[in-house]
């Protein structure tokens, strides 16, 4: 196994490949390729046990040239500063290629929440929020959920902010509990986009969606929502995974049972007796129609991208493939829909939840639905659009080509002040 890439390099050299086909200026690119600024705290919180514990944590925020800087918050042991500063990086483009008004931003914090009760993960949570109250806010920057955090954070987080700030202001953050302000069709969004990409790139490669087969790799939010929705669309889900291991079954498994099966034990793994068991490398390796890395960064590197089978990949994780992946993929014809398309449709119903909180009304989730689709296939044709007149070599560089070129207009258009 050749050594892990650094998700931040990974960033700048996309940047730099999409540059490459562009006609904007250096010291642009330049600028877009580093976050405008970094807090990095640490968090002391009183444990259970009566100790304190320090957590390192960390906010990014990239780019702020076509909104309020906008991106998740994570928890996981492997969160440093360069992770976060290319996730940060990642929703800026994000936000871009599917055209909502913001720029981007990312936190984590260094923790395994296995390992902590529900209490103290709310005083760290609450510690974490009063740290970035001074740089959050609805015209700010808004957090959301990322990997490990979900609803229950964000509304830690909104009542945190709320109490100190003396003030009710639900927009501060998304990806909340529907009583809390949250929005229909939230939770499933990620997953949902991930689907109307696959189900776009297959029409455009005129593959039918019917009986294809589908590996996910990933089986947290993104991806086990994105595995039922393709099965809805008649795709036959064969193998899926989570870190534990994954599971295999030639005639298709059911989705939805396997979501199940993993929120009573913990793992997909054991799911249905007679499936056949797999690693994760294995799952990615398999002969497929569509592969859906939906867990972290790095999951496909250039080494592992030469034995990858399936004909088209779709990333409903962030980063879940190298720059060299991304070559090696590229030569061999395999089609690759991008993270920042891909995965977007959880900041776009982000920004839908946000809209809704600022005009403290609701929408029915069938509007929710309907708008996420529209966005999402809008995005698609400019994508291919940008890919066909400008012969790109693939999906990504036409994605980061819409992209930049949108940030670096806003940038113009506003000036370089002070
Ligand atoms: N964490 C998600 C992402 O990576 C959602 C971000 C948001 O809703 O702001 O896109």
């Amino acid at each position: 196994m050749s050594e892990e890439a650094n998700p931040f390099e990974s960033l700048q050299e996309q940047i730099d490949d999409a540059a490459g086909h562009l006609d904007v200026r250096d010291d642009v690119i330049e600028r877009l390729k580093h976050p405008e600024r970094v807090l990095e705290l640490n968090l002391s919180v009183d444990m259970d046990d009566g100790r304190v514990e320090r957590f390192e944590a960390f906010r990014s925020q990239f780019n702020g040239d076509r909104g309020p800087y906008k991106g998740g918050i994570r928890y996981h042991p492997n969160v440093s500063r360069d992770e976060v500063k290319a996730l940060s990086g990642w929703m800026v483009y994000k936000c871009a290629v599917v055209d909502i008004p913001y720029g981007g931003g990312k936190g984590g914090i260094v923790i395994d929440p296995t390992e902590y009760s529900e209490s103290e993960l709310e005083r760290i949570t609450r510690s974490f929020a009063e740290e970035l109250r001074p740089i959050i806010g609805e015209d700010e920057d808004i957090p959301a959920p990322d990997v490990n955090t979900g609803q229950r954070e964000m509304n830690w987080i909104k009542d945190t902010y709320e109490t100190l700030e003396h003030t009710t202001e639900p927009g501060v953050v998304t990806g909340k509990a529907l009583s809390s302000g949250g929005s229909e069709g939230r939770v499933e969004a990620t997953g949902r986009s991930t689907m109307l990409a696959a189900r776009e790139a297959f029409d455009y490669l005129d593959i039918e969606m019917e009986d294809a087969t589908v590996a996910v790799q990933g089986y947290g939010n993104a991806g086990s929502i994105a595995a039922y929705l393709l099965e809805e669309l008649g795709a036959n889900v064969v193998a899926v995974s989570d870190s534990s291991g994954g599971i295999y079954a030639e005639g298709g498994l059911d989705a939805r049972g396997a979501k199940q099966f993993k929120a009573e034990t913990g793992s997909v793994v054991g799911y249905d007796e007679g499936q056949e068991e797999l690693t994760n490398e294995e799952l990615l390796t398999l002969d497929v129609d569509l592969l859906v890395p939906a867990a972290l960064e790095n999951a496909i590197d250039g080494e592992l991208a030469a034995d990858v089978q399936a004909d088209v990949v779709v990333e409903a994780a962030n980063g879940p493939l190298t720059p060299d992946a991304d070559d090696v993929l590229t030569d061999r014809d395999v089609t690759v829909v991008p993270d920042i398309l891909a995965n977007a449709g959880g900041v776009t119903v982000s920004y839908f939840e946000w809209v809704q909180n600022r005009q403290r009304f609701s929408w029915t989730e069938e509007r929710v639905n309907d708008e996420l689709e529209r966005v999402v296939t809008d995005a698609f044709d400019t994508l291919v659009d940008a890919y066909e007149t400008h012969d790109l070599p693939n999906f990504r560089t036409a994605a980061y080509v819409v992209a930049i070129r949108r940030v670096a207009d806003a940038y113009a258009e506003s000036g370089n002040w002070p």
